[in-house]
């Protein structure tokens, strides 16, 4: 089981696979207001940033699930170079209907929620993880602005431009789906950049390694169009952010 090669390969290199840089989870750990023992669910969790400089930094406890072997095997890594091995655990597999034996305090899934169907089979997975008074993370792409035809919505890699929202739309939808938005975190231009811009010197290094492989065509082909589809389109037109959600109480009326 295994995500489709292409990313393993432009990816390879990351430690984290959105546009949030280590900085952006260091605020957005700091604005959770996360205590020692906690304990944070996270479904995609790719190399395992967040998961480990969290541990690191604010002592949590940990799971991570993902379907890419070598994103799990790196994040397994970092977590013993971080002295973290023992608070986090990463398992290898599809986090499609994963529920943890435990409840949790922060159930997150930031940048993966196709693995759900979306952000609102997303949210009700998760919080079928969580404590009383726990928080969702949800990290997902929005339209900085709205694209003017569905061509510019193509070249920031969506199908249609109904695929996202603009930011009201988006913090407004967690409303309606029963939830108060209690904190975000946004990442910025500069964060794209660090995103779309390090898989390029990924991809020229590995077809220098690897120029008989089956997909170096392909990869030859992204590395020629991705600098410029990446300033023209995704930088330009979309955004990106982690929203933290909790429950709505239902308020006695008097
Ligand atoms: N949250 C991580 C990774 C985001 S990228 C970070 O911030 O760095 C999306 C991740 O989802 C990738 O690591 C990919 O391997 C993983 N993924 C894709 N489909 C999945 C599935 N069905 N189950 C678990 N992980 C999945």
């Amino acid at each position: 089981m295994d995500i489709p090669r292409i990313f393993n390969i432009t990816e390879s290199a990351h430690r984290i696979h959105n546009p949030f840089t280590p900085e952006k989870f260091a605020t957005l750990g700091t604005a959770l207001r996360l205590e020692p023992e906690d304990r944070v669910l996270d479904l995609g969790s790719g190399s395992g940033e967040m998961l480990c400089t969290w541990a690191r930094d604010y002592g949590i406890v940990g799971t991570g699930v993902d379907m890419s072997q070598l994103f799990s095997e790196q994040a397994k890594r970092r977590a013993e170079a971080l002295g973290v091995a023992d608070r986090v655990e990463f398992i290898h597999g599809d986090a499609a209907g994963y529920v943890s034996s435990e409840k949790v305090s922060v159930a997150a899934c930031v940048g993966a929620t196709w693995i759900a169907g979306g952000v609102a089979g997303t949210i009700e997975l998760l919080a079928q993880s969580l404590r009383t008074g726990g928080i969702i993370l949800i990290g997902e792409p929005y339209w900085r602005q709205l694209p003017p035809t569905e061509d510019i919505a193509k070249g920031c890699l969506a199908n249609t431009i109904s695929d996202f929202l603009v930011l009201p739309e988006l913090v407004a939808s967690f409303g309606r789906l029963g939830y108060d938005v209690v904190e975000m975190v946004l990442a910025n231009q500069d964060g794209w950049d660090r995103y779309e811009a390090a898989k390029w010197l990924t991809m020229r290094r590995w077809l220098e390694a690897n120029p008989d492989d089956e997909l170096a065509e392909e990869v030859q082909a992204k590395l020629t169009s991705e600098p410029a589809r990446h300033a023209a389109y995704t930088r330009e037109y979309l955004g990106w952010g982690v929203f933290a959600l909790m429950p709505r109480r239902c308020l006695n009326q008097a």
